[in-house]
């Protein structure tokens, strides 16, 4: 039986964040055939509904509101249940991200529904779509497959190829005018540390460095390489706790969970925290001075040295290409 399905467009800055592409690729292998209907909520996000068509959507309802400019659960979810009222769509699919995590346990409370969350692959189409997701600290995985009822999904950013953008793509834009009440907050402003270079979770290259580093000072080269490489730089709980960045950086159990194409782990022991939130990058590469390192049980590449001898050694030969 095809599915609608409906999926969360995410945007930053005013701009779509890629995991919105990667929603409608896995609501197109859930569909069966059926329609994907993107929601874009925001205060103006009419302008980006064509792109979401591009990547593969159908339809896009959109609902634009003061409130909505700043993501509050209380906002957010008003809107997103007065689109699924509308729609009674038979499969949502949502990003595992930040708004992803805190917004989607609160539709499925309300719509009484399960959620098969962190979503790293899916095999198979259509009802027999089985959901592969990381469990225990990502130790093992587990596949889910849904049993009936409305099929409520969040996948995690990077794993799910988007579509190719085809331009000459065209659908339905409608808008959905909704009365944001009762909020018990209202966002009055966001004051960004730092809206440079690479979004973490989005990026496909890190640089990660750990308690091996030393220094803030230490983190300097990481941060050249991973400006050559346009990627991002990351860090341990042990380098974050021992003040050499800030803990916006650090990646793991408690920090963020990133698959990047390539990431290269710097003087990180490999604790199981800290591989709970790397361990699905494609290709792992990890520098360190201890040939019994646990993060090599996880590298496909491993260097056995001294970071500050190897890094600059990278840095320079990538100048060279
Ligand atoms: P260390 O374990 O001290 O390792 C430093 C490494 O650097 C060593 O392997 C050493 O050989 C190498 N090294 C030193 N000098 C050099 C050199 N000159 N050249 C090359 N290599 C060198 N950790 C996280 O990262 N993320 C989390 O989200 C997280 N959550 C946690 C949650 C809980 C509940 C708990 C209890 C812990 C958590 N931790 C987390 C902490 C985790 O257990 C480790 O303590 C931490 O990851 C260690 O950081 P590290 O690898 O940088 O430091």
């Amino acid at each position: 039986m095809s599915k609608n399905v409906l999926v969360l467009g995410e945007a930053r800055e005013g701009e779509l964040r890629n995991v919105s592409f990667e929603t409608i690729a896995a609501a197109k292998t859930i569909s069966g055939g059926g329609t994907v209907t993107a929601v874009l909520l925001g205060d103006s996000v009419e302008n980006l509904a064509q792109e979401m068509v591009q990547y593969g959507a159908d339809r896009v309802v959109t609902v634009e509101h003061p409130h909505l400019k700043q993501y509050t659960s209380d906002g957010y979810s008003q809107a997103f249940m007065a689109v699924y009222e509308q729609e009674k769509p038979d499969a949502i699919v949502l990003g595992h991200t930040a708004m992803g995590k805190d917004l989607s346990p609160k539709l499925a409370s309300k719509l009484s529904s399960g959620l098969i969350s962190d979503v790293t692959k899916i095999e198979g189409e259509g009802d027999a779509a089985e959901f592969i997701r990381p469990i225990y600290s990502g130790k093992a995985f587990e596949k889910v497959q849904s049993k009936g009822g409305l099929l409520f999904i969040t996948i995690r950013p990077n794993n799910i190829e988007p579509l190719a953008k085809d331009e000459s793509r065209t659908g339905d834009v409608s808008s959905l005018t909704v009365d944001i009440t009762n909020l018990r907050s209202v966002i009055a402003n966001v004051v960004r540390k730092s809206t440079e270079g690479v979004d973490l979770s989005e990026a496909k290259v890190i640089i990660a460095g750990g308690r091996g580093v030393k220094s803030e000072d230490g983190f300097k080269p990481l941060d050249e390489l991973a400006h050559l490489l346009g990627g991002a730089v990351g860090a341990s709980r042990g380098a974050c706790d021992a003040d050499y960045c800030d803990y916006s950086l650090q990646i793991g159990q408690t920090g963020k969970v990133v698959t990047p194409d390539l990431y290269i782990a710097v003087g990180i022991s490999g604790a199981i925290q800290h591989m709970a939130g790397m361990s699905n990058s494609k290709v792992i590469v990890a520098i360190n001075k201890d040939p019994e390192a646990n993060i090599f049980k996880v590298a496909d590449y491993g260097i056995v040295g001294d970071l500050f001898e190897v890094v600059p050694m990278m840095i320079e030969e990538v100048k060279k290409l």
